[in-house]
């Protein structure tokens, strides 16, 4: 149990109507009774309490005191909120009156790593906590919801149990050789046993690969010849009413530009400056682009204009975006056409056959639109959650790994189990591969946090908000 009471500001600081001041710790409700006017030693818990906050007997602020006993609380210890109007000078006048009266400042994500300290939840339930706080879209949302919930830690602590149960199979087998009663784990019998839990941690692990491009969108570069109509279509996808454009800077080493989120989906559009050079001479500067942006975006969207013929650039450009995850965009659809989808498609075969690498015909999404009549849009969206998604971005009963720690852990889980079955082929005897048995069990428990080092905790609270 921790000794001392602790303070933040738990609302932005910002002017607003209310500000929220959490004090937590042992007795803290009987410390905040020292400067609040309202009664509340006496009150049950999850009250609210009218009165005002006092500093040398001089009312400070008219504010709302909820209190929260015993241990059902966020940090599992008892509790206080304050809320206060919501100046900033005033918040900070009252935040001054608590630590006047001897509680502390709190650190970053204190408040949360009270709640894991206390068992009231686990690390990647904080950890989720966290995420719901940046999360920048609904999906994002959602999913931090499911983590809050829980679901990660469920299916963590289903595959240690079948690891611990393996484990101590083998551990008496081990010491006690003589126990007849205890089901003696042979080589055959443990590997579908591993096997299973290594198919299982795959297939989350495959599942939450386009995870990061949903919670952090998907960085997209649009490529093409002068005049295709790049930024016509990049204002459309802007006009749509459901495009939002934000600017998130620093997400990647790329400036993102502007996202536009559709229908769910967020683009990070990257180099959008490039799209709006209109020197004469930059016939090249689509192929340029392309060869850059191949390596570096997420996505390709490739422009090009269905009323004028295809020339050099446009086939050099499908060389380069060949096996990348790329959309040609076949713009000006409104006007009389003269590219077909087919001779995009027969183009891209033939720069494959070029490659000489794979003779199979490779299909590339191809899309008609017209950046000037708002056409294809709706099918442009289609193309896009099917190619990151699968086409289905809801998330029902999914469990997915969103927070790279974990990912990593799991992956460590995954490599020491694949080493166990690697063992196992290989004819070693069991107490050769318990060590690795352990070691997987160990990186999954880092997850929720049962065998992870102080110092770690640390670190991985002090990243959360103030307050939080
Ligand atoms: P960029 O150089 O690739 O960015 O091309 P722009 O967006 O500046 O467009 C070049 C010209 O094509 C402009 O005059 C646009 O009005 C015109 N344009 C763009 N999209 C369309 C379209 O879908 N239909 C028609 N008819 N014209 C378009």
């Amino acid at each position: 149990m921790n000794e001392d009471i602790i303070v933040a500001i738990a609302t932005s600081r910002l002017e607003a109507a209310i500000s929220m001041i959490r004090v937590s710790g042992p007795d803290c409700i009987a410390f905040v009774q020292k400067f609040f006017t309202g009664k509340i030693i006496e009150k049950p818990s999850h009250t609210i309490n009218y009165g005002y906050i006092i500093d040398d007997g001089k009312r400070i602020d008219e504010v709302l005191v909820n209190i929260y006993r015993g241990t059902r609380t966020f940090t599992g210890e008892e509790m206080v909120e304050i809320n206060c109007h919501g100046g900033v000078y005033i918040t900070s006048r009252v935040l001054e009156v608590c630590i006047k009266n001897g509680a502390r400042m709190a650190e970053r994500g204190e408040f949360s790593k009270r709640a894991f300290l206390n068992g009231r939840i686990d690390l990647s339930q904080a950890e989720a906590i966290s995420d719901i706080i940046t999360a920048k879209n609904s999906y994002a949302t959602d999913l931090a919801l499911k983590g809050i919930s829980g679901s990660i830690s469920g299916f963590i602590e289903d595959l240690k149990e079948d690891l611990i149960q393996i484990i101590t199979q083998i551990e008496v087998n081990i010491d006690y050789p003589e126990y007849d009663d205890v089901e003696e784990l042979t080589a055959s019998s443990l590997l579908p046993r591993s096997a299973n839990l290594l198919t299982k941690m795959n297939k989350i692990l495959d599942d939450s690969k386009n995870i990061k491009l949903v919670k952090e969108g998907i960085k997209t570069v649009i490529i093409g010849r002068p005049n295709v109509g790049k930024s016509s279509l990049l204002n459309a996808l802007l006009r749509e009413d459901k495009a939002i454009v934000t600017n998130i800077a620093g997400t990647t080493r790329d400036i993102v530009e502007g996202s536009i989120s559709i229908d769910g989906v967020v683009l990070n559009m990257i180099d959008t400056a490039g799209i709006r050079e209109t020197e004469d001479i930059v016939e090249q500067i689509g192929v340029d682009r392309a060869k850059e942006y191949a390596e570096k975006a997420d996505l390709i969207l490739f422009v090009v204009d269905a009323s004028s013929p295809l020339d050099d650039n446009d086939y050099e450009i499908l060389k380069i975006i060949r096996g990348k995850q790329a959309i040609v965009l076949l713009n000006k659809s409104d006007l009389d056409m003269i590219v077909s989808k087919n001779m995009i498609q027969t183009l891209y075969n033939e720069s494959n056959l070029a490659k000489k690498e794979n003779k199979e015909m490779q299909e590339i999404p191809i899309i008609e639109v017209s950046a000037k009549k708002n056409h294809g849009i709706d099918e442009f969206e289609t193309v896009l959650k099917d190619m990151f998604f699968a086409g289905n971005l809801s998330f029902n009963d999914e469990i997915y790994i969103t927070n790279i720690r974990h990912k990593t852990a799991l992956q460590d889980a995954y490599h020491a189990l694949s080493r166990v079955n690697d063992s196992i082929d290989a004819g070693m005897p069991e107490d050769f591969y318990s060590i690795d048995l352990l070691d997987a069990y160990e990186s999954l428990g880092s997850i929720t946090g049962e065998t992870i080092g102080e110092d770690l905790v640390n670190e991985i609270f002090s990243k959360f908000c103030m307050g939080k």
